[in-house]
């Protein structure tokens, strides 16, 4: 079973190595996402003076999962410790995002990225390796012996020479890329290669890493050859059924944000399809890649694709390049997907400001009307309150398909809603009936 996913998963893979190499400054080190291991816990912390996003995998695997959480235990608190309300600046933020590959039957590795944004704003990578065989986690030593390490440290310098000419000329940058296991500790292993990671600050001031191919390291690592799948395109998107919305009777669109998972997401599908009713979900451009058939479902069933930005940052806290390569990236992910770009934009924490607006070029940048709070509650029943209270006539209602809670209460919703007489619409079908006429889209 896992095979035949790790094969799937790869083939993603080679489609986003070729489809997103324009933006691999936009990830601290990476050229697209992999999560090719676990399940995705999502957390988010949402307040006044700051804002949590934790995005890191479940893998059953005991030790690793009891490490994950070390770990992301370990940031938050020096999060909390670290951040100062204050009115007069932007909100605190803690943003953990990761990657998860497998190498082969034996070995798991994990990378978190953790970006930071309180007393300062820092960026750090961790990375875990797990033996499926011994059943332990390693460390490098436990895979590269000096020798080894001699011929590592010789090829990350070479490498990094010719790709940063003008910065390898220091102290740092000797010390840090010597001959020492502890330069080398943070690594993951991918299909064809070992990749290392150097946090900012280490070997420069900024990030960087060095893959090496197994080919190259076959003296010092005994590894078997992997076959590498070939990527098959998807089916084109094309045909999507024909609505009929009456322009008269009142409507509403039902949003979610944060996806695509496998289960809610689906189940939400299921619900809309059976009820002949449409949604519009703002996918991260860092899960779509993941999940392209249900991008694919989401299109053909009639529901829209907003674009949620990549790595769901506070654009506000951006810089402009910055903004512009998360919304165009996510454009660029759903765009590979479904073959469409997405008309609309739907900011992180609904935050925004000139700068993001000048960003959006064109797109409309879409926020709600009625905030279900399905991730404050986790209650089915309190969410679908909070809905049926609250709803009326062009209302945006806000909604997030990673919990299971929400996605029961949308099962409630959606045939409740329309047993009220509200159309269930997408965005864009609000503002082609007029319905932002009634002021009510912020
Ligand atoms: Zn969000």
């Amino acid at each position: 079973m896992r095979n035949k996913k790790t094969m799937l998963l790869s083939s993603i893979l080679v489609l986003c190595l070729s489809a997103c190499s324009s933006i691999a400054h936009l990830r601290i080190n990476e050229q697209s996402v992999h999560h090719e291991f676990g399940e995705s816990i999502h957390e988010k912390e949402y307040e006044d003076a700051y804002v949590i996003n934790l995005i890191y995998p479940k893998t059953n695997i005991q030790p690793l999962d009891e490490k994950l959480q070390g770990l992301i235990h370990h940031y938050k608190t020096i999060f909390i410790e670290q951040y100062t309300p204050s009115p007069q600046k932007e909100r605190s933020e803690l943003n953990i995002d990761y990657q998860s590959y497998v190498k082969d039957d034996r070995y798991i590795s994990i990378k978190l990225d953790i970006f930071m944004n309180a007393a300062q704003q820092s960026e750090v990578i961790e990375t875990l390796l797990y033996d499926q065989k011994s059943e332990s986690m390693i460390a490098y030593e436990d895979l590269f012996d000096e020798d080894a390490t001699a011929f590592i440290s010789q090829i990350i310098q070479e490498k990094l020479k010719e790709q940063y000419p003008d910065e390898c000329n220091t102290k740092a940058f000797a010390l840090y890329s010597a001959p020492a296991a502890h330069n080398f500790a943070k690594f993951v292993m991918r299909k064809n290669a070992v990749v290392f990671y150097f946090d900012a600050g280490t070997l420069f001031d900024h990030s960087a890493y060095v893959e090496i191919d197994y080919e190259v390291l076959k003296d010092y690592l005994d590894m078997e050859k992997e076959e590498i799948s070939v990527f098959v395109p998807y089916q084109d998107v094309l045909n999507e059924p024909i609505k009929q919305i009456d322009k008269d009777k009142p409507m509403v669109a039902l949003t979610f944000d944060d996806g695509p998972t496998l289960k809610y997401t689906s189940a939400i599908l299921d619900c809309l399809k059976e009820n002949q009713a449409s949604a519009t979900f703002f996918v991260l451009g860092s899960r779509a890649d993941d999940f392209p058939q249900l991008l694919q479902r989401m299109i053909l069933e009639g529901n829209e694709i907003g674009n949620h930005t990549f790595s769901h940052k506070q654009l506000t806290t951006l810089s402009k390049e910055n903004i512009e390569e998360e919304i165009s990236a996510t454009q660029e992910s759903i765009h590979n997907v479904t073959n469409r770009y997405p008309d609309i934009i739907r900011p992180p924490y609904g935050s925004k400001n000139d700068t993001v607006m000048q960003c959006a070029q064109g797109k409309k940048v879409v926020t709600w009307t009625v905030d279900s709070e399905d991730w404050r509650s986790r209650n089915t029943q309190t969410i679908v309150n909070k809905v049926l209270n609250e709803v009326s006539d062009g209302d945006i209602i806000l909604m997030h398909d990673l919990y299971p809670t929400t996605a029961e209460a949308a099962i409630i919703l959606i045939p409740k809603l329309q047993e009220m007489g509200f159309q269930l619409v997408t965005i864009s079908e609000l503002y082609e009936y007029g319905k932002n006429d009634a002021g009510k889209i912020m």
